[in-house]
């Protein structure tokens, strides 16, 4: 991938930790020669985003809270002077009260609900809004996804139902900025043990339940989420849009589990 991405600058939200789905992203577009700038969520997260940034060589663009407007306009302000134009846009925020994230979904409380469509499905479109006016040379924008959007996982409940509007918001968006060069597009990821990820009820279960029944026999890593964006970053991904890519070693084409799985 040497070389894939030179000439590019991109912003990736969502690293919390060096587990998170957007490091393994970050790490993947630095390696093949992208400029990157990272954000972090509040002052707990800038200690850990501060070092991975450095490991990168990375600007830190700032902090940004998805449900505060003026904190996403300070990061685009900070790339816009400081690079003037935008290639990329990785977008890896999702929260939901994880006393929801057990139970029913018919449980779901408004003001949660409410909540969780902010956080993980509009702001897509809030950050997408600000970085039309820097792609001016076309662009790939990207989120991520789960498959709990298009079948029901135990737990997944609202987030469910946020990935599936996520979805369908990818799809718009790359209608009404196509004409502009710019792509939008989800990799639709395996379960991976990350921060978020644990707020899941049962998500042990559900991560052996994939590595047993998956095509690959094993759940996917951040490095091979990484490795698939950049296809979808760079422009190897130049004729793909509105695409919901499944990176899950193959998870979504199984149809009932697999006679060799062992019993968890
Ligand atoms: P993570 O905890 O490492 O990352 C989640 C990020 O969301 C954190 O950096 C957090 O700061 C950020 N965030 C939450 N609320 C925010 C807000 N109000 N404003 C700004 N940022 C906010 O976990 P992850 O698993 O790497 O999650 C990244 C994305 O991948 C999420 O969209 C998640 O739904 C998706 N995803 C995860 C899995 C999995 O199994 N881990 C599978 C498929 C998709």
């Amino acid at each position: 991938t040497r070389g894939l991405m030179t000439g590019k600058r991109g912003l990736i939200m969502g690293v919390a930790n060096n587990r998170s789905i957007a490091w393994g992203i970050a790490k993947a577009a630095a390696d093949a020669g992208a400029e990157i700038a990272l954000t972090y969520q509040g002052d707990a997260l800038k200690k850990r985003v501060e070092p991975l940034a450095d490991q990168l060589g990375a600007i830190v663009a700032g902090h940004c809270d998805v449900t505060d407007p003026v904190s996403i306009d300070a990061v685009f302000k900070h790339l816009e002077e400081k690079w003037g134009k935008l290639d990329f846009i990785v977008h890896a925020v999702a929260f939901s009260d994880k006393d929801e994230l057990t139970g029913r979904y018919v449980d779901t409380s408004s003001a949660n609900f409410a909540r969780t469509m902010d956080i993980s499905c509009y702001s897509l479109t809030a950050v997408t809004q600000r970085a039309e006016k820097l792609m001016t040379d076309g662009g790939s924008i990207l989120t991520l996804t789960y498959y709990g959007a298009e079948k029901v996982m135990p737990h997944y409940n609202v987030m469910g139902v946020a990935k599936a509007a996520l979805e369908a918001s990818v799809k718009y968006l790359a209608m009404d900025l196509g004409p502009q060069n710019i792509r939008v597009n989800a990799i639709s990821a395996g379960p991976i043990k990350t921060l978020a990820a644990s707020g899941i009820g049962d998500f042990r279960y559900i991560l052996k339940w994939n590595e047993y029944n998956a095509p690959l026999r094993r759940s996917v890593t951040i490095e091979e989420v990484g490795d698939s964006a950049l296809f979808l970053l760079s422009d190897l991904g130049r004729g793909v849009t509105g695409e919901i890519q499944h990176v899950d070693c193959g998870y979504n084409i199984v149809g009932m589990k697999a006679v060799d799985a062992p019993d968890i």
